[in-house]
């Protein structure tokens, strides 16, 4: 063999491992609950974790405990489904999350955690100065539920130590490799957040329940899609996770804070403008968006009719899928 052609046989894996690394998905993601309310077993939690790591951040806390059995049914937690002497859902509060993120406290966020807490092992939970003082002040009060937080009234159990995250920064998530910005949204009359999640050079970005910018009069979103947009450009944001909770049409004053397939466009396209380039249509459509957060009205869930309503949208550059309770997603699912 020629010098020349060794030479070639020893750059071409080196090149194959630094195009793998840059396109590899490495996040996992599981919908421990999705819906927008009314079934208290379906609730907004979100399992993520990056692959080949068994240590788990949850996004929101509405329903635990049925979507953890719900997720360990479909296969999608090995590690809690091999301990053999505990079942999954113990095995997955003492080892497997290694800290919760609550955007906000509505109880369609926190209702899991609040009645998982006395069999929980101590853990942190990360969110916004206002959400942690209403967890305080609301929840954990000794009247609603017994105290489980380190701050507040008295008595405090002190297995959740509560940590405030002020948004200008990345923060480490104490007990896990990952790290977190957050995001102020706007949710009506409450303040809401975004968590910005970064593992190595990777990112996946959650909303908690969120209006659009011109019904909330505010900049949230906006300020979000411009610091997110040169992610997305660099190929290092692999999914976004975000409401769409009514159909349309529906009024600006029977929104309560929340996103339509109207609206959604409105701010996909806000997005694609903040990435600004010639082919942002093209780099946006390597982003996995999940939709989420879908209410129930009359009793109906109206998965299909928003899935049909984006779809018909046609909006450029955009690739999502409906969340299912249960399942698991990778950045690669338009590629299987
Ligand atoms: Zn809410
Ligand atoms: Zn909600």
């Amino acid at each position: 063999m020629s010098l020349k052609i060794k030479h070639i046989f020893l750059i071409f894996p080196i090149f194959l491992l630094l195009s793998f690394n840059t396109t590899a998905q490495v996040f996992d993601i599981i919908p421990l609950g999705c819906s927008g309310g009314i079934n208290d077993d379906n609730l907004s939690a979100w399992l993520v974790k990056a692959s080949g790591s068994n240590r788990y951040l949850c996004l929101d806390a509405g329903t635990l405990s049925h979507g953890i059995k719900l997720a360990a049914n479909n296969g999608h937690l090995p590690e809690a489904i091999a301990a053999d002497t505990v079942t999954p859902l113990v095995w997955m509060l003492r080892y497997g999350i290694g800290a919760y993120l609550i955007s906000h406290a509505h109880f369609d966020h926190i209702a899991g955690l609040v009645t998982i807490s006395p069999d929980d092992t101590p853990k942190s939970i990360y969110s916004s100065h206002s959400t942690a003082t209403i967890l305080t002040q609301h929840v954990f009060n000794n009247a609603v539920w017994a105290n489980f937080t380190d701050q507040g009234q008295p008595p405090r159990i002190g297995r959740y130590q509560l940590k405030e995250l002020t948004g200008d920064q990345f923060e480490p998530i104490e007990g896990t490799q990952y790290k977190v910005m957050y995001f102020p949204l706007s949710h009506a009359n409450i303040r809401s957040s975004a968590f910005l999640i970064k593992y190595t050079d990777r990112y996946i970005l959650y909303l908690g329940d969120t209006g659009a910018d011109e019904v909330e009069k505010g900049q949230n979103l906006q300020n979000l899609w411009l610091k997110i947009a040169p992610l997305i450009s660099n190929q290092q944001l692999e999914a976004i996770i975000i409401e769409a909770s009514y159909p349309d049409p529906r009024p600006d004053a029977l929104l309560f804070g929340h996103l339509t397939p109207s609206l959604l466009k409105k701010e996909i396209e806000k997005l694609r403008s903040a990435i600004g380039s010639n082919d942002a249509v093209q780099i946006l459509s390597k982003v996995l968006f999940i939709i989420t957060h879908v209410k129930p009205v009359g009793g109906n869930l109206n998965t299909e009719i928003i899935k049909k309503q984006l779809e018909e949208y046609d909006i450029r550059g955009f690739r999502f899928i409906m969340a299912e309770q249960g399942a698991l997603y990778r950045n690669d699912y338009f590629k299987k």
